[in-house]
């Protein structure tokens, strides 16, 4: 059996708790992966004085495949997201968010949800160009700010083509090109929609539709089934991927993926969530599924499988969850590794 080299940035919060968990499981699979461990973010700072270490990009530059947890950003911008450099670094211009319904104990999903949403990863206004506006009467007063919002055309077609690419591989029959291009008639209605109907045309057996943003939110909340891929810009990305994610259980059950030509970095949607981080009450399955996502991504399918049905089977069984999910159902709360070891158990007993 081959074995695998990953690169693992357990990050800062509850990363620290379910970046192990997400260890443990993947290792319950009998997939054989070695780990190599380094750290960025808020608690790498305060230890290091660098956010992101050369060391670290140093591994993912050899592994080509990470596993991440949540990264602190500071506000006072001490350092940059380390989530946006490391998109950049590693042009993983694809993020890629299964949108998927759970029956958590009791509670059936009224219909089930299962779509995917492709989020380009490195433009837009994360191009982090901003800049205060000046004026007044001594112009010198603050009177507001811009932001840039720039996109290209290698970008949007690289983003449209893993869209329906995926849509191709896994049998979806429609990508949706998620736009604002009555607004915004450069970005959005030229840059955007070109490469989307551009690349349409290389997939004639994937339908390809264009839906305004605002009117798209709308839909989702209705009826989200009418959607199967839906790729967006990477602010509109951001705001319908944890929207998408209150449909179905919330952040503890919505796992990601950046994915470029070279390099892949899997991680939660989740933040560091301080308000639970250090107490053993982070639900782990957020990571988990994104650790699943990276098993499918080197080709162990069947390992895959099992932990997706493994993560599908406790919640529905509903007697083990943490309590972001026990609160739904009234049950008491279990801790991370309580559901961890039972994930673990689940699989192997399949
Ligand atoms: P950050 O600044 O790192 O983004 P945040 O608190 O603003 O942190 P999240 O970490 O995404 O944003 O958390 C939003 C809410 O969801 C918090 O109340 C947090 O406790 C909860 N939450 C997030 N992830 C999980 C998880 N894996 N398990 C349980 N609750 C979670």
């Amino acid at each position: 059996m081959s074995q695998y080299e990953v690169t693992l940035i357990p990050g800062d919060g509850i990363g620290l708790e379910v970046a192990p968990a997400t260890q443990k499981v993947l290792e319950a699979t009998g997939v054989s992966i070695h780990w190599d461990i380094v750290n960025a973010g808020m608690d790498e700072f305060k230890r290091s004085g660098n956010a992101l270490p050369q060391e670290v990009l140093d591994s993912i530059k050899r592994t080509k495949v990470a596993l991440k947890g949540p990264t602190n950003t500071p506000k006072d911008g001490s350092f940059s997201s380390i989530n946006v450099l490391l998109r950049r670094i590693f042009k993983a211009a694809a993020n890629v968010r299964p949108i998927h319904s759970f029956q958590i104990g009791h509670l059936i999903p009224e219909k089930k949800i299962d779509l995917v949403i492709f989020r380009e990863n490195t433009e837009d206004s994360y191009v982090g160009e901003e800049r205060l506006l000046y004026g007044g009467v001594d112009g010198q007063e603050i009177i507001g700010a811009e932001s840039i919002s720039r996109i290209t055309v290698k970008a949007c077609e690289y983003l449209f083509r893993a869209a329906f690419e995926y849509a191709r591989r896994n049998g979806r029959k429609k990508v949706t090109a998620m736009h604002k291009g009555n607004i915004l008639q450069m970005t959005h209605g030229k840059i955007l929609l070109d490469a989307g109907a551009k690349v349409a045309k290389e997939y004639p057996d994937v339908n390809y539709e264009e839906v305004i943003a605002d009117a798209l939110f709308m839909k989702m909340i209705l009826d989200a089934n009418q959607f199967d891929v839906i790729a967006t810009t990477n602010m509109f990305g951001d705001l319908l991927s944890d929207a998408a994610a209150g449909l179905v259980g919330g952040l503890g059950l919505a796992p990601g993926a950046n994915i470029g030509k070279e390099f892949a970095i899997f991680e939660a949607v989740h933040g560091t969530a301080p308000d639970i981080a250090g107490q053993n009450k982070a639900n782990p399955c957020a990571l988990i599924l994104s650790g699943a996502l990276m098993l499918r991504h080197l080709g162990e399918l069947e390992a895959a499988k099992k932990i997706e049905r493994a993560v599908t089977d406790i919640v529905a069984a509903g007697r083990i969850l943490t309590g972001d999910l026990a609160r739904l159902t009234g049950v008491k709360p279990s801790s991370t590794t309580e559901m961890t070891d039972f994930i673990c158990r689940l699989i192997r007993s399949y």
